[in-house]
């Protein structure tokens, strides 16, 4: 890069000299167009790899013309060395202007215009050097290049104009409400900008300020006025900020978009071709696209919107490739390591399906017969078992660590919550007590001595099953001879935690289980290391649950129908939201709630208890009074949401649903219809958002968690759906795995080819990319084991 700084500088020179000596070509000893002629080529040598295709084509296409020089008369000539100046500088500016050489650590304040105070506010956005600025993407654009004026706006429109501050008054029309006005001149016109309730704004609205504002159009007392959603001041003959399409960055606190662009700018130009291709350059050619520096650049500061397109396929396409290369190198380190081979046809599996009180149903079936193969084979089981809330899991899992303990090996089952591996360790010790297996809880609410005993028993290989909590994979807790681990509810962990309850044994096979119906595309994605098993039925003779959405004034009704289901018998549900924020304050409402039902509205009923900072043996005590049908209601927070299962129970009653996202109502109501009883979900719910008001519709009109979970998609977006607690995959930047399906795939496809010619990544050409991998994976448990 020196050497180009050097090279430019010296045309430079030679060109000033050049011209005050009247385009002779005799500036510099050997003729000034051949210097020129050479130097270019110099720099095209240096620059070749980082700089794009047009970059370079129109460097080689001046130096066409100065080779040409002399053929030329003097005005010619003069056009030819602007050209030349025009063009080489800013081709190279970017990369000559650098200062020395970056690293991806470079802090960012050695970046201009970034201090320790800009850099820690940065620094919470996750951007902590150079690269993760680049890799910073706008959210949208705003086409600035060419601006509207006032008199062409139409009513009802959201525009953005830009104008001189000529004015600006401040009205207060009554109490509580400041309306801040300013007279905007675009040039041929004046029109009104206008502020609610934003004193504040004033100050930045001198008169002489160039202003450009985005907002809502409306006509009012024969003028034109903007209602602003979003503004920026700015200077004249800005090349950022305006006169082009800009980059609008989500803004953060103390950090506004226009502050942020300008030094997105910056480095932008400085640092963007230190950007190193990682991509293999057959798949460049192959997909055609940006090379590294080239899309980032136009991520950024596009010149039109159809670059936009190119840059972001290029980087959804590096970031889906990534992914999948990690996803898929753990899937090839799974292979090569030999697992337990479990035994084939056994007595004791015979015996508990024949114990169980109902026929397995077709679904469970042929899921069972998924698993079995697996744990037969000698490769180690990794799958995943999916099915809707309610559709009969426990006894799938139930069953493969029946088979796991006749085959001479130990299981463990962990689930999310207390309460979920309390019913658990009940129900397994029920089913498996009378065959001889020997099942153990271990939570963290036990006792010092009970969990030592439990952890002895365990390591001599004296119990057979261990149900938990994340208690089971502490480190004091080791097996004797782990054969199967299940997750209960997957999506209540991270990757981190299932593969640490898979080093408790030496290669033992892996059963997950979820309740989160994904798309198959997308569940290739997230949990792409997993083969995937459904239950896709639910068992026979149940009936959808009737759901209702109704406003607080009605609540004396809802009570009206708990009576009459407890009359017949069933028990109830009552949910109070808790917002994890506070559970202290939550857990006093829900006794506060549980008091007012047992005293003012049901003296007549038993009303239970239940949240979350009830000691284990509390909740214990509440969960059988409920189970065994003493308790008529139980309220409780969100703590029942996941696996609890007391089939009497047929209505649940949720206060401020609005509150709560779908795939937790959807749970929450799983709690009910689980037997052959029609059952209720009343949701209780004034929602102030359209938002609010389309999850409860969702809600009403359908019962499908496959469904429900599109919708979630839909409203909250993958990012939200897919949380890095959740998939402990790295997160996306700039992918949306469902707009972006196809090249999702295409990604798929590519890594699993290479990994196919290149195992491990070991090749020296793919060094870059497979640092990459780890560099990406690194902050989600590096569970990729490439070295
Ligand atoms: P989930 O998939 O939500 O974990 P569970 O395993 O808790 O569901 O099962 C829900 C209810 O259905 C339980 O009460 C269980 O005993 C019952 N169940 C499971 N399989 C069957 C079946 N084949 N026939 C009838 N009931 C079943
Ligand atoms: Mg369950």
């Amino acid at each position: 890069m020196i050497d180009v700084l050097r090279l430019i500088n010296m045309i430079k020179k030679a060109s000033i000299v050049e011209t005050k000596m009247g385009y002779k070509n005799a500036a510099v000893f050997g003729g000034f167009s051949d210097f020129v002629v050479s130097s270019i080529l110099n720099i095209c040598a240096i620059l070749e790899n980082t700089m794009p295709p047009e970059g370079l084509a129109e460097i080689r296409r001046v130096s066409g013309l100065m080779k040409k020089y002399t053929d030329n008369g003097p005005k010619e000539r003069e056009n030819i060395v602007k050209d030349t100046m025009h063009v080489v500088s800013k081709q190279v500016k970017s990369a000559a202007a650098v200062p020395k050489k970056v690293t991806p650590g470079m802090g960012l304040q050695f970046l201009k215009s970034v201090g320790p105070k800009r850099a820690s506010l940065l620094n919470r956005l996750g951007i902590n050097t150079v690269d993760d600025l680049l890799y910073h993407f706008p959210r949208r654009y705003e086409d600035r290049s060419r601006l509207k004026k006032f008199h062409e706006l139409q009513d009802g429109d959201t525009d953005t104009v830009m104008g001189t501050v000529v004015g600006c008054q401040e009205i207060r029309p009554r109490r509580g409400l400041t309306i801040t006005k300013a007279a905007v001149h675009d040039g041929s016109s004046v029109g009104y900008a206008v502020w609610f309730n934003q004193p504040y704004v004033k100050k930045q609205l001198a008169q002489g300020t160039e202003l450009l504002v985005t907002g809502k159009v409306e006509h009012k007392y024969g003028n034109v006025q903007i209602t602003v959603a979003d503004f920026e001041t700015s200077d004249k003959e800005d090349q950022v900020h305006s006169g082009r399409i800009v980059p609008v960055y989500p803004a953060t606190e103390g950090l506004q978009a226009r502050t942020l662009r300008s030094i997105m700018k910056t480095a932008v130009d400085r640092y963007v071709n230190e950007q190193e291709e990682f991509l293999p350059t057959s798949l460049i050619k192959k997909y055609g696209f940006f090379i590294l520096p080239q899309a980032l650049t136009n991520i950024h500061f596009p010149e039109k919107m159809k670059d936009v397109e190119e840059a972001r396929r290029r980087l959804v396409f590096e970031e889906l490739f990534i992914l999948q290369l990690g996803v898929g190198l753990q899937k090839v380190t799974q292979l090569e390591e030999k697992g337990i081979r479990h035994k084939k046809n056994m007595d004791l599996m015979e015996m508990f399906l024949q114990s169980l009180p109902f026929p397995l149903t077709g679904a469970q079936h042929v899921v069972l017969n998924e698993i079995y193969s697996d744990m037969e084979d000698s490769k180690t089981m990794n799958r995943l078992l999916q099915g809707d809330v309610g559709s009969g899991k426990t006894v799938v899992a139930v069953s493969a660590l029946v088979k796991t303990v006749e085959s001479g090996y130990q299981g463990a089952m962990m689930a999310p919550t207390e309460i979920l591996a309390e019913q658990h360790f009940q129900g397994l010790s029920r089913l498996l007590q009378p065959l001889g297996i020997k099942v153990a809880l271990l939570t963290g609410s036990l006792s010092k001595k009970e969990k030592e005993e439990v952890i002895a028993d365990t390591g001599s290989g004296r119990v057979d099953i261990v149900v938990g909590t994340h208690a089971v994979i502490q480190e004091e807790v080791v097996f004797q001879k782990l054969g199967l681990a299940v997750t209960d509810e997957q999506h209540r962990f991270g990757v981190k935690q299932r593969a640490k309850l898979r080093e408790k044994g030496y290669n033992p096979d892996v059963l997950v289980m979820t309740a989160t119906p994904i798309p198959r595309t997308l569940a290739l994605t997230v949990y792409g290391d997993l083969d995937i098993s459904v239950l896709d039925e639910l068992p026979p003779g149940r009936r959808p649950i009737k759901t209702y959405w109704i406003s607080s004034k009605m609540k004396p009704r809802v009570y009206n129908f708990i009576r009459e289901q407890v009359k017949d018998g069933k028990q109830v549900y009552y949910v109070c939201p808790l917002v994890e924020e506070s559970e202290k304050i939550d857990v006093s409402a829900a006794v506060e709630l549980a008091e007012t039902l047992q005293t003012k509205v049901f003296p007549d009923l038993t009303v239970g208890l239940l949240h979350g900072r009830l000691k284990q043996e509390a909740k214990e005590t509440v969960m059988n009074e409920f189970k065994k049908g003493t308790a008529n209601i139980l309220v409780a927070t969100t703590v029942v949401e996941v696996g609890v299962d007391v089939p009497n129970a047929t209505m649940i009653v949720i206060e401020d649903a609005d509150r709560f996202g779908l795939a937790q109502l959807h749970q929450l109501r799983g709690r009910v219809g689980r037997g052959a009883h029609q059952s209720y979900c009343i949701l209780v719910a004034n929602p102030s958002t359209e938002e609010g008001k389309s999850r409860l519709r969702v809600m009403q009109s359908t019962c499908d968690g496959f469904v429900i979970a599109e919708e979630d998609l839909k409203l909250r977006g993958p990012g939200e759906f897919f949380g890095t607690k959740q998939s402990g995959l790295p997160d996306l930047k700039i992918a949306d795995i469902i707009r972006d399906v196809k090249i999702l795939q295409t990604a798929r496809e590519e890594a699993l080819n290479l990994i196919r010619q290149d195992p491990g990544l070991q090749r020296p050409e793919h060094a870059k990319l497979r640092k990459k991998v780890i560099d990406k994976f690194k902050g989600v448990g590096n569970y990729i084991k490439i070295s």
